[in-house]
């Protein structure tokens, strides 16, 4: 069946989309490249489920790419919305209790993050640690690691992961020369090439970057040491330590990654789950850097909408629904139940694939592994994923559509879902196999 006899009017709007706009999205991953498809446009969502304008309903795994924890239009966030839409509105530019309340949530649940500032987004988050960073330590380069996504800002675009691995554009043309002279890219997980990278240069580092668990190569977690070896070398230079955990703030663990494997970064980067589905991002940490940020310190930074008290009440509500306890146990089993019968299905039809998983966030490569960095990831057979990933559509399974991808389990996952899941993946599978 095509495209245009499967999802008419998806099709309709999509040729529509990109008279209009670049590749007909807003942003490049959605347009289903990699996977030789046309992306179905979306009604709506509810619960573990999304519902597209040709009337097919999916079990959703790509969660708004993390933040929907709680899935969607979850009835707390909703009534949260709904409250600070009704009593107070949508925008003042002005301070407000709401950011208070949010600052001290995040405070709390991450003892390293002493002080915090809110932004709009994750790329706005790591633009402004790195130049806080820079700012702090008198230092211009930084360290970055290979299939690490840190938004779309220049001097993170130097062999980015997510939809620019995905295209295979790992430099994108626009990002001057010199920006990408600052940018020393480093194997992930490979601690003797960051050793290596201090000893040439090490008092010229501002900071190393890095996703405690990669998502953007598909989900990748830190060898065992592998973290805390770069807190030891940051240290000994004096360079930063810049967690970016955008991905994996309070979802690997409510504390975020930092929290699962004990480390304590100078700045962590967020985004996604605090926001609760609206536009927001957060960096913050130690007191004595937070400080130099504007106004109470030289180092410039502003948002029009920072601290937007819709997005902050959605971040809030989901913030209260995630610290009730046993929601990441819950999260945890029906991962494990996914990542069980996923297993047994590949193992069954016979298809090799090495399935990374964090708690929450997890990737099927169809490789057999193991898969630790960029180089294992991309070696991964991305046409095969691109026969499953279309036959899981099919059968109503909305994964990422790019092997290089992270996908989440929300609290809104029955383990009705889980079982339809595996019994989809049992038929992709042998599809591939053949
Ligand atoms: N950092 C990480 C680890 C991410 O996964 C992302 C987005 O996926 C970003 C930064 C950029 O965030 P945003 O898309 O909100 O700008």
């Amino acid at each position: 069946m095509t495209d245009s006899e499967a999802w008419p009017r998806s099709a309709a709007a999509f040729a529509e989309a990109v008279k209009l706009m670049p590749g007909g999205v807003n942003s490049p991953v959605r347009a289903f490249k990699s996977v030789g498809l046309t992306p179905p446009f979306i009604q709506r969502g509810e619960g573990a489920y999304l519902y597209d304008i040709d009337g097919h309903k999916y079990i959703d795994y790509v969660s708004s790419w993390g933040p929907l924890i709680l899935g969607h239009r979850h009835p707390e966030v909703v009534d949260a919305l709904e409250k600070t839409l009704r009593e107070m509105g949508t925008s003042f530019g002005a301070p407000t209790e709401l950011e208070n309340e949010l600052a001290r949530e995040i405070t709390t649940a991450m003892p390293a993050v002493e002080m915090v500032r809110l932004v709009n987004s994750g790329t706005e988050a790591t633009m402004s640690a790195l130049r806080l960073a820079r700012g702090y330590t008198g230092r211009e380069k930084v360290v970055k690691f290979a299939g690490c996504y840190h938004g779309h800002a220049d001097y993170f675009l130097i062999q980015a992961g997510s939809g620019a691995l995905t295209f295979g554009i790992p430099n994108s043309p626009g990002v001057p020369a010199t920006v990408a002279a600052n940018t020393i890219v480093a194997p992930y997980n490979d601690l003797a090439a960051v050793e290596d990278i201090f000893q040439k240069a090490g008092e010229e580092i501002a900071a190393v970057i890095v996703e405690p668990v990669a998502g953007n190569m598909g989900c990748v977690p830190p060898l065992p040491g592998f973290l805390a070896g770069l807190r030891t070398i940051t240290k000994e230079y004096g360079s930063l330590l810049i967690f970016d955990e955008v991905m994996t703030g309070f979802r690997v663990a409510f504390g975020g990654a930092q929290a699962l494997y004990g480390i304590r970064p100078d700045l962590t980067c967020l985004g996604k789950i605090i926001g609760g589905g609206l536009p927001v991002g957060a960096y913050g940490g130690r007191r004595e850097i937070m400080e130099r940020v504007a106004p109470s310190g030289p180092i410039y930074q502003a948002g029009t909408l920072s601290g937007n008290p819709l997005a902050v009440s959605a971040g809030l509500a989901t913030l209260k629904v995630l610290k009730k306890p046993g929601t990441y146990e819950r999260l945890e089993s029906l991962s494990a139940r996914l990542e069980k019968g996923l297993k047994e299905a590949a193992a069954e039809a016979g298809v090799p694939v090495t399935f990374n998983r964090v708690g929450a966030m997890f990737t099927t490569f169809f490789n057999p592994g193991p898969v630790t960095d960029y180089a294992t990831a991309t070696a991964s057979d991305t046409r095969a994923f691109a026969a499953f990933f279309r036959a899981m559509l099919r059968q109503g399974i909305y994964l990422a559509p790019s092997q290089f991808e992270a996908a989440f389990m929300s609290l809104a996952h029955r383990e009705d879902d889980i079982d339809c899941t595996i019994a989809a993946a049992r038929e992709a599978f042998k599809g591939i196999a053949i």
